[in-house]
């Protein structure tokens, strides 16, 4: 394979060797446009109203070669921005009035699936008339079906399924131009890996293949030899140094928990001056908005927001105006402004070159800066690359909880009180009025104190009541909010953190094939999974017996999993999952030598391991 020469891989080349500060390298990168890449018309319209303002590491690398027909393989997982760097490229050429599908994605999870399936409809907004369709494990046949006759252009499915629909000849693929390998190291490790080598087989020769997977294991490097022609091989480089005095925090947050989270960070963090780093131009305007909302003195820059407008905004930030700037990687280029004491990634960026450069917005001259990274459940594995680039290891932080937030109110409220005492000459005056009051009306001055207090806060509340926390049961919870719903709603975090991931979150499950059936752990994961709609997390041990074998699945699998479970074959025998009673026949019944499935070695977090707060001068 030929490696390309624009970019390389933040996983392999780490470059000790490159500058401090990387304005530089980043201005570059930012430099290319969509339209230099050669997406145009409609889908470039689509990007700009999704308010992308620059591409991706990976999309520059990718997208020019995709276009030119070539095959390409790409290190990168989600988060890189990848969707769009596959995507674009088959939008540009796709060709609507064709009935069958032109486009294949094969993507290890329903979950995935159906992500990219949204990325496409996005990215084809202003496309007549795109049809794209998940296909999926667990979903009925039915929709499918209909769906396929009516005809689609692009097909987003797990491998399963697609051979599924393969075996009964109801998918045509004989027409197909574009296949597309996401996540392929995940396609192979839940099992899939004949599957996605049938399909590659049985579909045209002269496709175009685009193969992305976060490591290039031998079995990867294999299947591109086999079935990709010459492809171009893309790696992205990192940054490599950032400045020692930057503390490096990471919040685990859901995305729907993004502004509630950062409006508490905002409380309790003794910040002066702040950027907060979003992914969109759009994303700027509205964040910017919801902060001031609040009570923030916030404004947005981004590519679009005229020169001049980013300066007066910059200067305000300096003089202590405004304290904080919602930006894209390309308003806050090079930006230096010393007050900076916060840099908040409310999105994580695509790239750790840019996650450097934005951190490096703070701990400016000498200074001590803290950098905060909110990280969705999904976006985790990101820390080992943060971690890579940047020699340090983010600690972990958790979400201030109502305590934290009430303690800071109140010192604040001690503090304006003690502010306030200060004003000599304006306490005088109020202070006979205050007496005459009390005369009056034979009240405390202690009452009246309060009763002021009110005057002062009007109908907002002083505090935040524990019991009524919107964010509590959220908080610090690992899964991911779909896969919570999908196992019928109970909410994780609802569980001692002790009990969420150890072996007491799975009950035993018999499944009616075993070794004498020749299966192997990974079938049934892939299996499992794939018509179920679980993900790697969701298995505990695998005990294969000579007829049967236990599944450890999670206690409060949803019923209607089970459900759909029931059906499912593995080795052409039908599994008839159901409980494990312990029932006699069980061959001794000791799972003891039960092979477990996946890495469940997550450490356990401190309940607040944020480091001590510095002292800070706030204005
Ligand atoms: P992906 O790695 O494809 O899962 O993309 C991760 C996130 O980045 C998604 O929310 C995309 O909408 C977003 N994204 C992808 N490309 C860009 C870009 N060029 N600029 C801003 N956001 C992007």
């Amino acid at each position: 394979m030929a490696p390309s020469d624009a970019l390389s891989s933040d996983d392999q080349n780490v470059d000790s060797s490159a500058p401090a500060d990387n304005d530089s390298a980043t201005a570059d990168k930012n430099l290319t446009r969509f339209e230099d890449l050669g997406v145009s018309g409609s889908v470039l319209e689509a990007i700009r109203g999704l308010g992308y303002e620059t591409p991706s590491a990976i999309q520059v690398a990718a997208i020019p070669p995709l276009l030119a027909g070539r095959d390409v393989v790409g290190m990168a997982q989600t988060g890189t921005g990848k969707t769009a760097a596959f995507a674009l490229p088959i939008l540009e050429r796709l060709d609507t009035n064709k009935r069958a599908p032109q486009a294949l994605v094969l993507a290890p999870t329903r979950e995935l699936a159906l992500q990219v399936c949204e990325a496409f409809e996005a990215y084809s907004a202003h496309l007549p008339d795109v049809r794209v369709l998940p296909v999926y494990g667990g979903q009925g046949y039915g929709v499918q079906l209909s769906a396929l006759r009516r005809g689609v252009h692009i097909i987003v499915g797990t491998p399963g399924r697609i051979m599924d629909h393969q075996a009964k000849g109801t998918l045509d693929l004989s027409e197909l131009d574009y296949l597309v390998l996401d996540e392929a190291d995940e396609m192979l490790r839940m099992g899939f890996a004949e599957d996605v080598e049938q399909i590659l087989a049985d579909t045209p020769d002269d496709k175009q293949v685009a193969l992305f997977s976060a490591t290039m294991p031998a079995p990867i490097r294999r299947i591109a030899e086999k079935y990709l022609r010459d492809p171009q091989e893309i790696r992205i480089k990192s940054q490599t140094t950032t400045n020692q005095n930057i503390t490096q925090r990471y919040l685990v947050v859901s995305y729907q928990q993004k502004v509630d989270a950062l409006t508490r960070i905002l409380e309790v963090e003794n910040f002066d001056g702040m950027i907060v780093f979003v992914r969109t131009k759009n994303e700027t305007e509205t964040l910017a908005e919801k902060l001031r909302a609040r009570g923030y003195s916030a404004a947005a820059i981004n590519g679009d927001v005229p020169q001049v407008q980013r300066e007066r905004s910059v200067n305000h930030l300096k003089e202590g105006r405004l304290d904080i700037l919602v930006a894209t990687d390309v308003a806050a280029r090079g930006l230096d402004v010393e007050r900076i004491s916060h840099v908040i990634n409310f999105d994580i960026p695509t790239d750790t070159e840019s996650y450097v450069h934005r951190i490096g917005r703070t701990g400016r001259a000498g200074r001590t800066g803290d950098a905060i990274s909110f990280i969705t459940p999904r976006e985790r594995y990101l820390l080992k690359h943060i971690e890579r680039a940047t020699r340090q290891q983010p600690v972990r932080m958790q979400l201030p909880s109502t305590a934290d937030v009430n303690t800071t109110r109140l010192a604040r409220f001690d503090d304006a009180i003690t502010a306030a005492l200060q004003e000599t000459s304006r306490i005088e005056s109020f202070r006979d009025i205050i007496a005459h009051y009390v005369r009056n009306h034979d009240v405390p001055e202690h009452d009246v104190a309060a009763a002021l207090a009110i005057v002062a806060q009007g109908d907002t509340p002083l505090l935040l009541d524990p019991e009524n926390d919107p964010l509590a049961r959220v908080i610090n919870d690992d899964k991911p909010a779909r896969q919570r719903s999908e196992r019928g709603g109970r909410n994780d975090s609802d569980r001692p953190r002790a009990q969420r991931r150890g072996r007491h979150d799975y009950a035993p499950y018999r499944i009616e094939v075993g070794r004498r059936h020749r299966v192997e752990p990974r079938q049934i994961v892939g299996a499992l999974a794939n018509e179920g709609g679980l993900s790697r997390d969701d298995f505990g041990a695998i005990t294969i017996r000579p007829e049967f074998s236990i599944v450890e699945l999670p206690v409060d699998l949803d019923r209607g999993v089970l459900d759909r479970l029931r059906n499912t074959q593995i080795s052409g025998r039908p599994i008839q999952i159901q409980p494990d009673r312990g029932r006699p026949g069980r061959e001794g019944g000791k799972r003891d030598g039960g092979k477990r499935y996946g890495d469940r070695g997550h450490s356990s977090h401190g309940s607040d391991d944020r480091p001590p707060r510095k002292p800070r001068h706030r204005k």
